[in-house]
């Protein structure tokens, strides 16, 4: 009798272990005292909880070097048209310096475990969104981090270049305007959508991983949100408040 209970405890606990979500911090765990969005403390931050993995977004600058920021423009600088001389004098809230995505590989790099979601952002052509690519190719490979990334992007050329390069990496699709059965057929590899996406298209979780996409989404720091994406199953959540879903998994 004794060792049926065991048994099967111990089969829920390994399915269970099996389904649980992992946990993604959204431009690293920066929600924490002097941190900062895609500053390396955050990436630090996101490597002392165990996050599965720290997300950051990256552009590339007028003379081909990738940095990590979000948004196009920096106080006061395009980073497509500005060298990364000056890109990287510009300050994070935290005091950080904007840092190249050679800075945030050596910090990743100090614990494997957690991997790197590369977000390459969309350029404004697709001569700019190429040379982001290849740079990015060959800085992961320089860097020996091919197993530790995950490229994610809202920009389908973007998805089709790194297939066509580099067809190994793990690419997964942003914008959650095509269907699971679109992306398959694009040869990319998995769906990162907006919760919304799957609220309004309830059976594309399943559809999807039937095609053996993997599924992601984001960013969903509401508790109610965070557990209806568990009961559709995802396989990655992406949030702000990593610590709070944590929380919630762990009384799963
Ligand atoms: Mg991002």
């Amino acid at each position: 009798m004794k060792k049926i209970i065991f048994t099967a405890i111990t089969t829920f606990m390994l399915t269970n272990m099996a389904n649980a979500q992992k946990i993604i911090a959204h431009r690293g765990y920066w929600d924490t005292e002097n941190n900062a969005q895609n500053s390396i403390k955050s990436l630090k931050s996101a490597q002392e909880i165990n996050a599965y993995g720290s997300e950051f977004d990256v552009l590339i600058s007028a003379d081909d070097v990738l940095v990590v920021n979000h948004d196009d423009n920096y106080l006061g600088y395009h980073i497509e048209t500005t060298n990364s001389s000056i890109l990287k004098t510009l300050k994070l809230p935290n005091g950080e310096n904007m840092p190249t995505l050679e800075d945030y590989f050596a910090q990743g790099k100090k614990n494997k475990n957690v991997k790197l979601i590369f977000e390459l952002k969309p350029h404004s052509s697709k001569k700019n969104e190429d040379r982001a690519v290849k740079k990015s190719i060959e800085i992961i490979k320089k860097n020996k981090v091919e197993k530790q990334i995950e490229i994610i992007s809202f920009s389908q050329n973007i998805c089709d270049e790194f297939k066509k390069l580099a067809p190994k990496y793990h690419v997964s699709y942003l914008a959650g305007d095509l269907s699971p059965k679109e992306v398959k057929a694009r040869g990319w590899n998995g769906i990162d959508y907006h919760y919304s996406v799957f609220q309004k298209n309830p059976t594309w979780v399943k559809e999807a991983k039937e095609l053996g996409l993997l599924v992601n989404v984001w960013t969903v720091n509401d508790k109610k949100i965070m557990q209806e994406m568990i009961d559709f199953d995802v396989d990655y959540i992406t949030t702000d408040k990593p610590l709070v879903l944590k929380e919630i998994l762990s009384k799963k």
